[in-house]
């Protein structure tokens, strides 16, 4: 079922009492979920993705604006009538309940039509358990659990009511590394195989660019941008959302551009055609620079990070925003004789100043406005 939410406003009386006006929590947001998709609300605490979430499930009232599901307007629906399927960071299982009475729980209340015998609720309850492969640990208690464990089972209580519409708040956020790339690749692989439209929320942007089909960026309330993952870290419209995608982050600069050519520090470094003279800032995405003996743009060399499949070259420069620039070569030949000549294994060998050259790819630097932050875009 899509989920459209229009002009969608959440206002609450701030919390420091000595500031009058309200937070806006989230401030007219557009947009539509389609039928059957993943998508990922993303941005830094406290941008307003637990509310957005919570007035998909009717747990918060709109200030103004309204929620559709399908042609449904459900803005007045309380949570219960919704349909949806909710799952937080803190999966609050019952402690005195085992896994199968947690899962059942959701069901022991329906009324009317939707009431389910005992059988009809145990088998449910097993058929969730399976798709999250906790059907082996029914008659377990959840201190008898793993943390994955319980948010599976979490999981598993959300799918057993067959929501129309499954709701996740950073629910990986309590797992250690291992475990959340594993339950992630889990809650997508059930996302796909039940078709269940899914909104999952996470301050995470690998998080969310790996399982999503749309990721919705967002800061202070407001959409900044949507677009498939892949197509938003290619192009950002902002600084803001440039800064949030990607590892490493996109490398800053105080640039300028004169006659259609971008300089930092005293070097032209790329043609930036249709861009008027004056002050800019300039992004240059890790796998934008590349080595080479005469390449235009300068760094000084500090370190080399080994990460396996890749190296990174850590440099810096004066006009870097950040202390380190971070810059990710592919180790071809070539490269790794210029890095042999310039490294002393990690470290920059005594006569390398100077050396470390990158020419840049154009598809890989991005400008924006000094002031605004806005994408200034070149050909
Ligand atoms: P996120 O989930 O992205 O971290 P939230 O949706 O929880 O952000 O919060 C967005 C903003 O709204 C924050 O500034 C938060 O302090 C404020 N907020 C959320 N809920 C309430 C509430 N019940 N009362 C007052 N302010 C709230
Ligand atoms: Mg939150």
């Amino acid at each position: 079922m899509k989920v459209v939410l229009d002009h969608l406003t959440k206002k609450f009386p701030n919390r420091n009492k000595k500031i009058k006006e309200d937070v806006i929590a989230v401030n007219d947001f557009t947009f539509e979920i389609p039928d059957g998709k993943l998508v990922g609300l993303l941005g830094p605490s406290g941008c307003g993705k637990s509310t957005t979430l919570n007035l998909i499930s009717g747990l918060e009232k709109p200030t103004s604006g309204k929620v559709y599901f399908g042609e449904t307007d459900v803005t007045e629906l309380p949570p219960e009538n919704r349909g949806v399927g909710l799952v937080f960071q803190n999966y609050a299982l019952y402690p005195h309940l085992t896994v199968r009475q947690n899962i059942i729980f959701p069901l022991e209340n329906l009324k009317g039509d939707q009431k389910l015998t005992k059988q009809e609720m145990n088998d449910r309850a097993l058929e969730a358990a399976r798709m999250v492969q906790i059907h082996e640990l029914m008659d377990r208690k959840p201190n008898e659990l793993s943390g994955g464990q319980q948010q599976r089972v979490a999981i598993a209580r959300a799918l057993v009511k067959m929501p129309g519409i499954l709701l996740l708040d950073e629910p990986l956020s309590n797992l250690d590394a291992r475990l959340r790339l594993q339950t992630r690749e889990e809650l997508r692989r059930i996302q796909t195989s039940t078709g269940i439209t899914t909104v999952f929320v996470t301050h995470d942007q690998e998080e969310a660019m790996s399982i999503s089909d749309m990721i919705v960026v967002m800061k202070d309330g407001v959409i900044h941008q949507i677009g498939k993952p892949q197509q938003v870290y290619d192009d950002p419209v902002n600084l803001f959302v440039a800064k949030f995608l990607g590892t490493p982050p996109i490398n800053v600069f105080a640039a300028r551009v004169e006659k259609e050519k971008l300089y930092i520090g005293e070097e032209a470094v790329l043609d930036v055609h249709g861009v008027a003279d004056g002050p800019v800032t300039a992004g240059i995405r890790p796998e934008g620079f590349l080595l080479s003996k005469d390449g235009e743009f300068t760094c000084e060399p500090s370190s080399l990070e080994v990460m396996g499949r890749d190296t990174s070259i850590v440099s810096t420069h004066s006009a870097c925003e950040a202390p380190a620039i971070r810059s990710i070569v592919i180790a071809g030949e070539e490269e790794v004789k210029l890095l042999d000549e310039i490294f002393d294994g990690v470290r920059p060998a005594p006569e390398s100043k100077g050396k470390l050259k990158f020419h840049l790819r154009p598809g890989k630097v991005h400008l924006f406005d000094v002031s605004t932050g806005d994408r200034i875009r070149f050909s």
